[in-house]
């Protein structure tokens, strides 16, 4: 069985508080600084503000305002930014780390150093945030935890995860499946017993979320029943914990909605949305990832040089090698009418819409760049640019309970992206990305970059 082992171990374990772990690293600069002269980019349903300044101190906004309204500490660096747009930092709550390897995929790249670089990736293209669902093994994932809050690492987004459940042989696709089972990352349960005592193995390591794998992806895997994943939902909203559910089929993400899932994972893709799910995501308005850009190669055809730079020129010529470039396939008009007619619709009826991409949940899926892509996604199948920020920045914040980050704002953290271009005039120009800053730190991009240029030129 792929059950984790570590059901019968490491009970007696406790941790203080995940919660601090993943929340409380510190990568900030010492000393204020005053940003002035820029576009905010507020994060939430506020207008942005023009001409608009702020203090950093300690890796914290201590003060927003427009120039000459935020008064500096005396001796704060200040810091220009006339003709630029700043906005929060992106959070991802759903992508799969570790395995990618660039040259391989699977368990054997799955190291701390891997995870990291994944991480690293995910900081570079301004994503604060990252986290993986269902795929990380949890021992080895607290442990990263704990060492990025201890500071044992360079900058980088910050790891969240969960664990994920399914039925025996169920669960992830094929290649998920082979590349994760080495490491026994998902808790296989047949019965609502084993569901409950499963989610309260969890509970005890202070795990906050868990994902279940409820639909049988075509009829090509047995489905989980309702009487599990009731019994799932539960149980972890006994215990405070949130559950994300990948339904693709819309009788799937009605009754998921209905058991009371919190997250929804994916779009109905081959139906246009009926009054029945409408009105089940108007009263229960749970959390909702779309990845729906993961199978869409567009910008690797195009040689886009914001994909190309951090990818290996062997992967990119194997992309382009195993992708129809150019070629357009005979449904794909009807799926994107299909998606043009649900995705705002499911937004209109109250689904809360969040940033996840499916990142690295199968060989040459690189990270970071999805991000943009899926907020590009988003707003040409019909929602606003500021709709896409606010679901990349202050609402996956609420889900996550990340109270202290994704916006601009007084007492939060200073993880933000300053843009050479206004993302809310043309949602491409998320990326014309000038700096990241992590806790109020400059990211050091152009090193990262070296490293990786260095690391690509010798596969
Ligand atoms: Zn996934």
């Amino acid at each position: 069985m792929r059950r984790m082992s570590w059901l019968t171990c490491g009970l007696s374990l406790t941790i203080a508080s995940m919660a601090a772990v993943a929340y409380a690293q510190s990568r900030g600069a010492a000393g204020a600084v005053l940003y002035s002269g820029a576009r905010l980019i507020i994060g939430d349903s506020s207008a942005p503000l023009e001409n608009g300044a702020f203090v950093v101190v300690n890796g914290r906004i201590t003060a927003i305002g427009r120039s000459g309204a935020v008064t500096a500490p005396a001796g704060a660096t200040r810091v220009d930014l006339a003709g630029k747009t700043v906005m929060p930092a992106m959070i991802n709550v759903h992508v799969h780390i570790g395995y990618e390897g660039y040259t391989s995929w699977g368990a054997e790249n799955y190291t701390p150093q891997n995870v990291l670089d994944h991480l690293q990736r995910e900081a570079f293209y301004g994503v604060a945030v990252t986290q993986s669902v269902g795929s990380s093994p949890t021992e080895a994932s607290i442990q990263f935890q704990r060492d990025q809050e201890a500071g044992k690492f360079a900058p980088a987004s910050r790891f969240m995860f969960m664990p994920g459940m399914a039925p025996p042989n169920g669960g992830p696709d094929a290649i998920l499946l082979k590349g994760t089972s080495v490491l026994k990352v998902v808790y296989e349960v047949s019965t609502p017993d084993e569901a409950r005592a499963a989610v309260r193995t969890m509970a005890a390591r202070q795990l906050k979320s868990v994902k279940i794998w409820v639909d049988d992806r075509r009829g090509t895997y047995p489905k989980m029943t309702p009487e599990v994943y009731t019994a799932i939902i539960a149980e972890a909203h006994a215990h405070q914990m949130l559950v994300h559910a990948h339904a693709i089929a819309m009788a799937d993400q009605k009754a998921v909605v209905r058991a009371g899932a919190d997250v929804l994972v994916h779009t109905v893709q081959n139906e246009k949305l009926d009054d029945e799910l409408l009105a089940l995501l108007r009263e229960r308005t749970p959390y909702w990832t779309t990845v729906i850009g993961l199978g869409d190669r567009s910008e690797v055809c195009d040689n886009d040089p914001f994909v190309d730079q951090t990818y290996p020129a062997k992967t990119l010529a194997e992309i382009r090698a195993s992708t129809s470039c150019g070629a357009v396939s005979p449904n794909a008009a009807n799926r994107e009418a299909i998606l043009a007619a649900n995705l705002p619709q499911y937004v209109a009826a109250g689904a809360r819409l969040v940033l996840g991409t499916d990142t690295g949940i199968t060989p040459r899926h690189a990270f970071g760049w999805a991000d943009h892509h899926e907020l590009s996604r988003w707003v040409t199948s019909g929602i606003t640019p500021t709709q896409a920020i606010i679901a990349a920045t202050s609402r996956p914040a609420e889900l996550l309970g990340l109270k202290d980050m994704g916006t601009l704002a007084a007492g939060k953290r200073a993880d933000f992206i300053v843009l050479t271009a206004n993302p809310l005039e043309n949602i491409r120009n998320t990326r014309e990305i000038s700096a990241v800053y992590l806790d109020g730190a400059r990211l050091d991009r152009e090193a990262l970059l070296a490293r990786w240029k260095r690391s690509n030129s010798i596969q």
